[in-house]
């Protein structure tokens, strides 16, 4: 099966010319809704590529697989890939050129509308490890992301998912507060478990600074001084505060995947992972926490599993989504009973674990129902996110 995964580049305002970009986006739209308008200003190259997708609609292109914002309409690109020893792949007049001798990405007339406008991108690590993994770059993208110009890449691979060993890694997505928790499973016997926390006192402070200064800044913005230099300074620093933020939470959320894919790997495991988002909002709702920091936690929590299942996928891991529940008693179904420190027990029979835990002994039992040959991906994740968005 061909599995994708895409990543975003910025570019630099100053070489990317946004308004022409808009009217990029604006014809592919049309495009889009299947009707074909020349623009006499606009590079008939540029246009005749547009309407080359025409046919490519609910495909990669135009359709919402596998990113969301596949869906609006950024503009298709050809690529042509010429590798070091001078070979080439796909199209000769395409207007993104990888080229891997110089390292470069170059832009045809994509950024400006200048005839013979080329902008050169550095190639991204990121390009070069897919391409490593047998990955091919057929399609990029280029659009707007908050009025920034964007540059998307989609890396392809053909892969099969392996047969599993009989190990079983269970991955239980908390509200991110409590993290996630992970099982390693061989015969029934939970082999490892842990439980994993980003650094909340340090997210916390981040967000309590952010806001506060938010509330500083609206007063500043009521008394009309919020574009004096005091204003400016202070918008300037909230800005780099949720940068910060963000980029905490982006980090340690692909660094876990990273981690967890590494280790299914390596054990050839199976992988099931809790499909539990509606709980953790409701466990979150519970808390008494500031509600746009309940936001931050669910969105990082959903964009974990994303970046999971897409790169389970194209490492070939087979996963599934199932529902393991940590309030239930795993033996006797039970409902259990919350004790000080998130000790959960079972009144009827005597069960007793970490809150934590419970979900991986779910695995074991929802693991024997499994038949082990039938577990081939199934981009189930793109019908889980579509229930859980
Ligand atoms: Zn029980």
């Amino acid at each position: 099966m061909i599995v994708r995964r895409t990543i975003l580049i910025k570019l630099s305002k100053d070489k990317c010319d946004v308004n022409y970009i808009l009217r990029l986006m604006a014809l592919t739209n049309l495009a889009y809704r299947g009707f074909e308008i020349w623009i006499p200003d606009i590079p008939k190259t540029m246009q005749h590529h547009i309407y080359g997708f025409k046919n490519f609609k609910g495909s990669l292109v135009f359709g919402a697989v596998p990113k969301r914002w596949l869906a609006s309409t950024w503009v298709p690109l050809k690529t042509l890939r010429v590798y070091p020893d001078g070979s080439r792949k796909g199209d000769g007049g395409a207007p993104v050129v990888f080229d891997f001798k110089s390292n470069v990405i170059k832009l045809h007339q994509i950024c400006g509308n200048k005839r013979g406008f080329v902008v050169e991108v550095p190639m991204p690590r990121w390009v070069v490890d897919r391409i490593k993994e047998g990955g091919d770059i057929k399609f990029a993208m280029i659009g707007l992301k908050d009025n920034e110009p964007y540059l998307a890449l989609v890396a392809e691979r053909e892969v099969e998912p392996y047969q599993p060993s009989g190990y079983i890694l269970a991955v239980d997505v908390n509200s991110w507060r409590y993290g996630i928790a992970w099982g390693l499973i061989k015969d029934g016997t939970i082999i490892k478990w842990k439980s994993e926390t980003p650094n909340l006192r340090e997210i916390d402070n981040l967000y309590n600074l952010s806001e506060e200064l938010s509330r500083e800044y609206g007063k500043l913005k009521r008394l009309g001084l919020d574009k004096t230099v005091e204003g400016k300074k202070l918008w300037k620093k909230i800005k780099k505060l949720r940068k910060r933020l963000y980029a905490k939470l982006r980090d340690y959320a692909q660094k876990l995947v990273y981690r967890l894919v590494r280790k299914a790997l390596r054990h050839k495991a199976l992988v099931i992972i809790d499909d539990m988002i509606e709980e953790s909002r409701r466990e979150l709702l519970e808390m008494k926490l500031p509600s746009g920091l309940k936001k931050l936690y669910l969105m990082y929590t959903k964009r974990f599993v994303k970046l999971l299942a897409t790169q389970l996928e194209w490492y070939g891991v087979p996963y599934e989504f199932k529902r393991l529940p940590s309030t239930i008693c795993p033996i006797c179904q039970h409902e259990l009973t919350q004790l000080p420190g998130r000790i959960m027990i079972c009144e009827n029979c005597g069960f007793k674990a970490p809150r934590d835990k419970v979900p991986i002994h779910w695995a074991i039992k929802v693991a024997k129902s499994l038949n082990f040959g039938q577990c081939f991906l199934t981009h189930e994740y793109t019908r889980y996110l579509r229930r859980a968005l």
